[in-house]
């Protein structure tokens, strides 16, 4: 179970109508939607991961300290919710080391794992895991094995893997089916919001049951929050945005029911490629 903590105006769908410089003066919902979600899980008593933007971490110190406290695992979202095909190597640096930084003191715990903005680690950007690894992250979760319009590398390998470039780097892509040519996402987001429940969860047991590997899902404190307010984007970006958030945080706590779930740490300790781990040469999935 992982959660990108960011609020409603960060997402990249309004990047042009919320400037950053405005973020400051929006009403912020992030940290009341959160303590729902810290609600929902200690009701059912399971741990997650949550990438925690650093803007939000500045601001908000102790909702980092408050997730970590209550046995979660702190991860990064990066620092401003910019796109990493948007930045230089130089830019990006800066802004998961930022990042980093800010989420580890404000938890008192090592930060291991990212997890980009949009999902925006596609083959423009894969320098990015080299600047990863160069930062001291030891996972990344930010390669979508589909097609989309804004993200995705649709040969990508779909179970975590390991990466190895010159260090090891474990990858641990949002879950996929396999349908003939196609992976088709079914963990999570706006895949879970807007269609049906039914479609999740015959996904994620597929994946259980016959690959015999764990599903990665992803959700947003925003998406249980209908009383948000409206911004007002383009039509297909409203769609994706808005539709049945009333729904989801009773879908969530039915996926919680149907569903045992844990950390990103705990899931690649348990399933994964390890995370300490020498480099082997010729590890390579494909060479980039
Ligand atoms: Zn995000």
């Amino acid at each position: 179970m992982t959660v990108d903590v960011e609020d409603y105006f960060h997402v990249s769908v309004f990047d042009g109508l919320v400037p950053r410089h405005s973020w400051e003066g929006m009403e912020s919902r992030v940290c009341a939607n959160t303590e729902r979600l810290l609600r929902i899980f200690s009701d059912s008593g399971i741990f997650a991961t949550f990438f925690v933007l650093g803007w939000v971490a500045e601001r908000f110190p102790w909702l980092v300290q408050r997730i970590a406290a209550e046995g979660h695992e702190i991860a990064s979202h990066g620092y401003g919710h910019r796109l990493v095909y948007d930045l230089t190597p130089r830019a990006f640096r800066e802004d998961v080391r930022r990042a980093k930084s800010l989420l580890e003191q404000a938890s008192g715990a090592r930060v291991d794992g990212y997890r980009a903005p949009s999902y925006s680690v596609t083959p423009r950007s894969l320098w990015a895991l080299d600047v990863l690894i160069e930062e001291g992250y030891r996972y990344d979760a930010s390669i979508f094995p589909i097609h989309h319009d804004r993200y995705g590398i649709p040969i990508s390998p779909r179970l975590p893997y390991r990466l190895d470039r010159g260090a090891a780097l474990v990858e641990a892509p949002a879950s996929t089916i396999r349908y003939g040519p196609f992976n088709l996402p079914i963990g999570g987001g706006g895949y879970f919001r807007i269609l049906p429940y039914a479609w999740t969860r015959w996904g994620m047991r597929r994946l259980n049951e016959v690959e015999k590997a764990p599903a990665i899902f992803y959700l947003h404190p925003w998406e249980i929050d209908p009383g948000q307010p409206r911004l007002a984007a383009p039509p297909l970006g409203r769609f994706r945005h808005y539709f049945n958030l009333q729904r989801t945080e009773s879908r969530l706590r039915t996926l919680i029911r149907d569903f045992r779930f844990s950390t990103m740490r705990a899931l690649l300790e348990t399933f994964g490629p390890p995370l300490d781990v020498e480099p082997v040469m010729g590890a390579l999935p494909y060479v980039w």
